[in-house]
This record gives C-alpha cells, structure tokens and sequence, in this order.
C-alpha cells in the first residue's frame, strides 16, 4: 500500500483525481475525507494543501504526491521530482507598473518585490547578486504596487490578464510550471513496484491525451504517398479491403493535425476517412 498526497481544492485537486480515475483508480469519497482509500489500486489518498505536499511526502507521511512544480521548488525540502504531469501549467515572474521603465534585472536593485514565493526569488536575485528586498504577502499580490506596499510583484502568471487589470507588465520570467509527481527519495522495493505501476499508467493516459485514432481508405497505387501524410508511432497497420484494390490505413495522429491530415489524404484520392478518439495508449 502506498499514500499519495494530493491537494484538497483548488487548481490541482480536480485534475489531479481525474489523472487517478483515468488511469483506473477509484477512490471513495473523493475529498469529503483527510484520507481515502482506492478499491481497486493499494493506494490511498491523503488530502492536503498543497503548501504542505512537499514536506509531507520528504517526511515519509505520504509516499509520492502530485503539486505544482513551482511549491516543490518554494519549499525546497528534498524530494524526488518522479514525473511531469502535463497540467496546470503556468509560470512565475516579476512584472512591474507599465509606466516604469525597465532596465533589466538591476532596476530592482534597492526596490521592493512583493511575492508569496520568497525562496525561489531570493535564489534568483542571489545568483544574478542584486540586493532586492523581498516583502511576503499570502494573497492579493498584484494590488502591492498600487498600494505602495512595493515596486514590482513575482507572481503565477497564466494567461497574464490579472497583471492587466492591475496596471502591470511582466518583466523577467523565472520559471516555468507544471503538476509534478514527487515522490520520497527512501520508498522500499514494493513501494516502489506500485509506484512503478502507477507511473506506467500516468504515462499511458497522458500518451492518449490530444491523439486521434484515423482510419481512411486509400487507392493501393496511392499508398505510398498516404503514408508520408500519417506518419505513425511505429508503422501504421495497412489493411486489404474486400474491394481490390483499396486498402484501409490505421493511424494514430495529433488531433491538431487531423484536418491537415484529412485535406492531404482527399487530394491523392483517399476516402471515407474516420476519425475515432483514443480510450488509452499502452505501449
Ligand atoms: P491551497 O489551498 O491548497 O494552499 P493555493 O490557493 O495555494 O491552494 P491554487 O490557487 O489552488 O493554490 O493553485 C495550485 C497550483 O496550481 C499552483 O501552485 C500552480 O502550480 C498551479 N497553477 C496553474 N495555473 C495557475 C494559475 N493561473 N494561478 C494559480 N495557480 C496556478
Ligand atoms: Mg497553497
């Protein structure tokens, strides 16, 4: 058995459990409880804030857990950062009041920056050796400039509208984040198995994720140039059809490309194209 940590509400949780049920854990509960158990899977899950994820899982309290990138980071306990989880993806950065000018990271040198993400901050402005005092706020950090609390902010920034509304410009980004698995760096070979298992799955579930399974029917004579359309993860599968002559192709493509694709493969002549959405891809 092991125990996953993962964050109570907000912007992970919902995902973070849709990553569990689509890799074919059911968990009961989901979030009415601090722990619950899975049915089907030895796992367990703890439900935490997400500040006190990376701590949690460095202390052996939990096993593995899934938090933004940016906390594991912030808090710097040690951990092992196991898998990039491919959402709640953002970014960190300092923006300042759009009618200052910026000079580069030596405009802070002597100002104030208000964040909730000291620890990562202060690294940063350490290794470039600016001295930039750094004010910790819980919340509300892009109103700082406007109430004179500071002269910039490092904030999450995502689409960057909230930076809009306040009259700010982003500067200087310093890192980019996504969900992470951490996991503790001592789990015991059968911890370790399960959360082997457990990865591989993430992995397939990710893997579907933006594919499209494409099957289109192609002139025998026109093969050739179908396959430079689509090509496939391996080798696409090339099936005879019971007309001679014609045979279908099973491909699995990016769903960004599927009309691109499809254009392609009417002009040379292709036809009845299908195009079905992909449950899981497990290699
Ligand atoms: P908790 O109550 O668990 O402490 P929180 O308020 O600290 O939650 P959330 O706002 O739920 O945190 O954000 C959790 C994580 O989601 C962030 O640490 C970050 O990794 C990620 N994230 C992705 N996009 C955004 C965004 N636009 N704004 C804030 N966080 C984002
Ligand atoms: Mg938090």
């Amino acid at each position: 058995m092991i125990r996953i940590a993962l964050q109570s509400k907000g912007r992970l949780n919902e995902k973070s459990l849709e990553l569990l049920a689509e890799a074919g854990i059911s968990i009961d509960g989901s979030g009415r409880k601090l722990l619950s158990q899975a049915s089907n899977f030895p796992v367990e899950v703890l439900y935490l804030r997400d500040d006190d994820i990376p701590q949690t899982v460095s202390c052996g309290i939990a096993d593995i857990g899934i938090v933004g990138y940016n906390e594991v980071m912030e808090r710097g306990y040690p951990v092992e950062v196991l898998q990039h989880l491919e959402f709640g993806k953002c970014r960190l950065s300092i923006a300042i009041p759009k009618y200052l000018e910026y000079t580069g990271p030596e405009f802070f040198e002597g100002r104030k920056i208000a964040t909730s993400y000291p620890g990562i901050l202060k690294t940063w402005f350490r290794e470039k050796n600016i001295n930039c005092e750094i004010r910790e706020i819980a919340g509300s950090v892009e109103i700082s400039p406007s109430i004179g609390l500071a002269d910039g902010i490092f904030d999450i920034v995502s689409s960057g509208g909230t930076l809009v509304q306040n009259g700010l410009t982003e500067v200087e980004k310093v890192m980019d984040s996504d969900a992470v698995l951490i996991g503790n760096s001592t789990l015991d070979d059968e911890k370790m198995r399960i959360v082997r298992t457990l990865m591989s799955r993430f992995t397939s579930v990710l893997r579907s994720r933006g594919k499209k399974y494409m099957l289109v029917n192609v002139p025998n004579d026109r093969i050739e140039d179908a396959l430079k359309i689509i090509p496939s993860m391996k080798s696409p599968t090339l099936l005879p059809l019971a007309d001679k002559g014609w045979s279908a192709i099973h491909a699995v493509i990016d769903e960004s490309d599927v009309w691109e694709k499809a254009d392609a493969l009417k002009k040379i002549g292709a036809e009845d194209i299908l195009i079905l959405s992909m449950e899981k891809l497990i290699l």
